[in-house]
């Protein structure tokens, strides 16, 4: 017999290569997304997987659409992977992150109570949930100080998970997964933004790029691996919550740096603050700038975790450094750049 798995969230990054793995193990996929949401497959079709999941319309806001799913199929394992994502959006739009990304995990969770308390549930934490840290590299002992709504969101689904796990005996567990990046990441995404903002710059598309904060500093993975340790907590004898992530930080500054290195331009930093630029030194033109505009209210500064507890328990260790990763996002986004 064949499992079945029903993500939730299929049509973003993670649920993409999520449902790639899956398919390659031979589970029935049950993918949900909102009606909206049809047109933006576009991942789920670069993977060539589009016709081999089986899709469901879905609002994780909506009780009764949970529920309408949950009726339908006998799930083995659930993946929770819907969610209001960008915590920029989420300053402007608390209500619905909350609701969404906070509330929508609550949904599940007290379904699959009521349904079948053997389904096996995956949350999708994030480590955006330690905020301003309280220890230099955080595992899954570092108390959490989120800094926006999304993250204060993702500590209540957090929270909610533990609890349904300790309170009703549910296989329940948070992956506290660290920023993971790809070429199916949403535009809205620094590094994304970033490496397709270059492209453009080199075939004459966009004068320049502006960013917000580039001295933050994020721990970045790459997503095709970060699904694996999803699917690996969910096979434990006990159910846990993991870090995942790499242990390395770099800063927004660095990110560029490493990909304008890679894309073979010449360039330099000048100014500072908020007349802080990058110039192509072949031509003089700017390459980035900055715009308060892309400031947060209150900012993360720095992210580094200790995934030491999946590396022993999972056998999960991240493969790909943030050198590789971008040279990946490179080449795919130049395989597939058609000129706008
Ligand atoms: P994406 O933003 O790419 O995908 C989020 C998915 O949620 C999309 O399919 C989206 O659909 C769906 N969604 C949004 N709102 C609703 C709603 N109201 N009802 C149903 N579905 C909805 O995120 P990622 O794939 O990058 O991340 C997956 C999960 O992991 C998210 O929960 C994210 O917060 C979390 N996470 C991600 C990290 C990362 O670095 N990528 C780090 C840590 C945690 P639509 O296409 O309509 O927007
Ligand atoms: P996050 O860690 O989930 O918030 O992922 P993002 O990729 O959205 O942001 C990572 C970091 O990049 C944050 O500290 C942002 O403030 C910083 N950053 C700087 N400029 C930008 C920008 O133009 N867009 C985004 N999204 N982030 C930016």
């Amino acid at each position: 017999m064949k499992k079945i798995a029903l993500i939730t969230g299929v049509s973003g990054q993670d649920g993409a290569y999520l449902s790639k793995l899956l398919l390659e193990k031979n589970y029935k996929v049950v993918g949900t997304d909102r009606r909206s949401a049809r047109a933006s497959n576009w991942r789920l079709k670069r993977l060539g997987i589009e016709n081999k999941i089986i899709f469901e319309e879905m609002e994780i806001g909506e009780i009764y659409e949970v529920d309408r799913i949950f009726n339908k199929y006998n799930f083995d394992e659930v993946y929770n992977l819907a969610a209001q994502s960008f915590v920029g959006t989420s300053f402007n739009s608390p209500l619905n992150t909350a609701n969404i990304t906070g509330l929508g995990v609550l949904r599940i969770l007290e379904t699959i109570k009521a349904k079948n308390k053997r389904i096996k549930f995956y949350q999708a934490s994030s480590s955006e949930m330690f905020g301003d840290v309280l220890e230099n590299f955080q595992s899954e002992k570092t108390p959490l100080n989120p800094q926006s709504p999304y993250a204060i969101a993702k500590v209540f689904g957090h929270y909610m998970t533990q609890n349904y796990r300790e309170s009703y005996g549910m296989y329940a567990v948070s992956g506290i997964l660290f920023n993971h990046e790809s070429p199916l990441r949403g535009e809205e995404f620094v590094t994304r933004k970033i490496i397709i903002g270059l492209i453009k710059i080199l075939k004459g598309n966009l004068d320049y790029l502006e960013l917000g904060n580039i001295n933050a500093k994020r721990d970045w993975g790459f997503a095709k691996e970060y699904v694996e340790a999803m699917w690996l907590m969910l096979q434990q004898k006990k159910p846990e919550d993991f870090v995942v992530s790499t242990g390395k930080t770099y800063s927004i500054k660095d990110f560029i740096n490493k990909a304008v290195k890679i894309l073979n331009l010449k360039t330099k930093w000048t100014g500072k603050g908020l007349d802080e630029k990058l110039l192509n030194t072949s031509n003089g033109k700017i390459i980035v700038k900055i715009n308060p505009k892309f400031f947060r209210p209150a900012e993360v500064n720095i992210l580094k975790g200790d995934a030491s507890k999946a590396k022993k328990k999972l056998k999960w260790v991240p493969k790909t450094n943030l050198e590789n990763l971008i040279k990946i996002m490179i080449n795919d986004e130049l395989k597939f750049y058609q000129d706008l």
